[in-house]
């Protein structure tokens, strides 16, 4: 069965409640009725309310941009997964490398953060990718390999289900170069050869691989339309309203 691809906007520590609302105002009518992809917005954790209300009965989830593992307690600054679902999201983020580069989020701490997100019914949008460092020293599949292996463990198949991966090389991301569709569709095959050994294979064939990197609205249909590449994870564009549809509408 054809994976159906996800479109998703990761707004990072951008837009205010209002600037929110204003960009669902706009958004919203552009991408009425679209059913192809599906798409979700992730704005910062301020922002959540606004965007939930605005987007309320349309075809657009929200997500997180991160969580923390545990239910409640002693935590200053972190927010659960059952907040998250109380304020309406429907996905969470978890490993972006920019949580990894500056946050000190490790894999383990993904893995903890994975689990408890499909516990508490999220879709989670894991993030791996290499550095420009590996990639050069050949190191990226084995990057890939461990940053996934991690993130996966414990986890069985059947409650994988929900989990989709972002492939995010850091070299791309905010910095307007992108890896070919033929690079990320290998880094791709990897991670999924990857989820076969951890779920089994009706899994993996199901599991969806997202490419994040400065993806953009002239780059989106060629990147999207690898057979690979189940949608996209979208950072500088996404904040947009237009440059956003047109990359929701990728080949359209
Ligand atoms: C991201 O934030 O995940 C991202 C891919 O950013 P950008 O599209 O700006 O490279």
């Amino acid at each position: 069965m054809p994976r159906k691809k996800l479109i998703a906007a990761n707004w990072k520590m951008y837009k205010t409640p209002e600037q929110a609302t204003a960009f669902f105002r706009d958004f919203l009518p552009l991408v009425a009725g679209h059913s192809r992809d599906e798409i979700a917005v992730c704005p910062p954790f301020v922002d959540i309310a606004a965007a939930v209300t605005a987007a309320k009965g349309s075809n657009v989830g929200i997500g997180a941009q991160d969580m923390f593992w545990e239910k409640e307690g002693a935590f200053t600054g972190q927010i659960s997964t059952a907040m998250l679902r109380a304020a309406g999201c429907t996905h969470v983020i978890i490993g972006h490398s920019e949580r990894r580069q500056f946050f000190g989020e490790t894999d383990d701490t993904v893995n903890k953060k994975l689990k408890a997100a499909l516990a508490a019914g999220l879709t989670p949008i894991v993030c791996v990718g290499e550095l420009l460092q590996e990639r050069e020293a050949g190191l990226t599949e084995d990057v890939l390999r461990r940053q996934t292996v991690n993130a996966f463990r414990g986890i069985g198949a059947v409650e994988s289900a929900p989990i989709t991966v972002a492939y995010e090389p850091v070299w791309a991301i905010g910095t307007g170069r992108t890896a070919t569709p033929q690079m990320a569709a290998e880094a791709h095959r990897l991670i999924r050869a990857e989820a076969a050994k951890a779920f089994g294979e009706p899994a993996a064939q199901a599991l969806r691989i997202l490419y994040g990197g400065s993806v953009k609205p002239d780059n989106a249909t060629a990147l999207m339309s690898e057979l690979e590449i189940d949608g996209a994870l979208v950072g500088g564009a996404s904040l947009d309203p237009k440059s956003f549809t047109s990359i929701v509408k990728w080949g359209m």
